[in-house]
């Protein structure tokens, strides 16, 4: 599965919005399986209204929903790179994650201590990025040598590892972030294998007092102001209250959130705009036994997103028969479906839609 890193300086909020975010997933879905993996490492069920729907339809005994892993990423410092705080251990685990959600802090409160000694959300989001980009530098110039022995025997693929770390070195050293750099669209799977920490999308979370969960505050809109110029997406949230939110039961939890001026909790808000900023898709597949969900990246076609369900499935691919969710729904399901001439033979080239309903064929 997808998952996101929650980064950002010590007693920003992090592991008061991680656990947040696991306990109301694991209230909101008492029955879907929820796990805390690692004391550090917690999957929510991503919230997805079609697959009830599909579920209904199709009679299902079960509905697995699609999954998101949260991973909070402790001991960031100022020094990180060079090995103060956790450094390395910290480092490793941000190494994994698809996505990198930085917690600012954007509340006011003299009880909790602030490590550079005053509320400055931008100067915080400065010196998180700087250690990141300083651990990538030192990192790539590492490889780098031994990359370029490599590629003078002739080596291929080191020559084209070459070509991806100048890329990204030219960005570091001019002090910008890997994901600045402007990658071929057929290098995206080599260039994230590089595995940098700076080159990974970024989504900037808000932490607002208990006051400004709804409207903000002058702090929070100044990380707006700077996630948009990053192309970034912001999720003002207040950590307090998803922990308040998290004991609640669902009516009275929407009484809360009324109370509060909130659609949805922050956990929804955060995990819709992982999707948006992984560009995820979500297909299903829905029959008497479950109606699950599946996520795949834009793009991937029917065997690779074959592969997500099992390698099998993708090496011994055949066909995907394949319904758009409001065919489906339009039909009545799969045998309403097909008689209407809704269902499709797809083949090995075929683009997944988000929303398809699926069935592969594959031989074993
Ligand atoms: P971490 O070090 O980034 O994981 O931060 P914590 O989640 O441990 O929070 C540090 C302190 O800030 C704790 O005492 C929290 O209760 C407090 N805190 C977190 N979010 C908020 C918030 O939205 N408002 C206020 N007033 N305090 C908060």
């Amino acid at each position: 599965g997808f998952k996101c890193g929650i980064v950002g300086l010590p007693n920003v909020g992090k592991s008061t919005l991680f656990n947040a975010l696991t306990q109301t997933a694991a209230a909101q879905a008492a029955n879907y399986p929820f796990c805390t993996i690692e004391p550090n490492v917690g999957e929510v069920a991503v919230p997805e209204p079609r697959l009830v729907k599909l579920a209904q339809i199709a009679g299902s005994a079960n509905v697995i929903p699609a999954r998101m892993s949260f991973v909070d990423i402790a001991g960031l410092v100022k020094g990180a790179s060079q090995g103060e705080g956790l450094g390395n251990q910290f480092l490793a685990n941000i190494r994994e994650v698809d996505a990198v959600v930085y917690v600012l802090r954007c509340f006011e409160d003299d009880d909790v201590t602030h490590v550079a000694g005053k509320v400055d959300p931008m100067a915080d989001f400065e010196t998180v990025e700087t250690e990141l980009m300083l651990a990538d530098l030192d990192s790539l110039e590492k490889r780098r040598a031994n990359l370029e022995k490599k590629a003078k025997t002739g080596d291929k693929e080191a020559k084209e590892s070459l070509v991806l770390i100048d890329l990204a070195l030219a960005e570091l050293r001019e002090g910008r972030p890997a994901r600045k750099a402007e990658v071929p669209a057929d290098q995206m799977r080599p260039w994230r294998m590089l595995q940098l920490l700076t080159s990974k999308p970024v989504l900037f979370v808000a932490n607002v007092d208990e006051d400004s969960a709804a409207a903000g505050n002058a702090h929070s809109r100044a990380v707006e102001a700077r996630a948009a110029q990053e192309g970034a997406a912001c999720v003002v949230i207040s950590a307090r209250i998803e922990s308040e939110l998290a004991m609640l039961d669902a009516d009275e939890r929407g009484e809360y959130l009324a109370e509060l001026g909130l659609e949805e909790p922050g956990l929804n808000r955060l995990i819709h705009a992982g999707y948006q900023l992984l560009d995820l898709r979500t297909y299903f597949t829905a029959g008497p036994k479950e109606a699950r969900a599946w996520t795949i990246r834009s793009g991937w076609t029917a065997p690779r997103a074959a592969g997500v369900i099992h390698g099998d499935f993708e090496r011994g691919f055949i066909r995907a028969e394949t319904i758009a969710f409001d065919d489906y729904v339009a039909h009545g399901g799969e045998s309403g479906a097909r008689e209407a001439g809704k269902l499709r033979q797809e083949g090995k080239d075929y683009v997944v839609q988000d929303g398809d309903v699926l069935l592969f064929k594959f031989n074993v």
